[in-house]
């Protein structure tokens, strides 16, 4: 939820997705626990299958135009990935620091 995992006390963000370098409460550091890109490959994942249900109601219920059923498609996406993606990241870096995964 954007908190430290070891102390929970300081956010783990000091932007949108970039991690803090050193804890403030704790002392850990962060800035070798890296997520790379499975961050990005969950949000597509977990948004694709949130997607899902929103493809069923625009595409099959509702008689709408094609580009108001792209747009409101992407936007929801967007919408969805852009909510999720820190989250996951989060989770991602506490998942390495937990179970003492190799870092860089
Ligand atoms: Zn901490």
């Amino acid at each position: 939820m954007g908190s430290c995992p070891k102390c929970g006390k300081s956010r783990l963000f000091k932007s949108y997705l970039k991690q803090i370098e050193m804890c403030q409460k704790c002392g850990i550091k962060w800035v070798n626990v890296r997520a790379d890109d499975g961050p990005a490959w969950a949000s597509m994942l977990v948004s694709g299958h949130l997607l899902a249900p929103f493809f069923y109601l625009i595409t099959f219920r509702l008689n709408m135009p094609d580009w108001l059923r792209t747009l409101s498609l992407v936007v929801i996406g967007v919408v969805i990935c852009l909510i999720i993606l820190p989250r996951i990241k989060g989770f991602f870096i506490a998942l390495i620091w937990s179970t003492d995964a190799p870092t860089s």
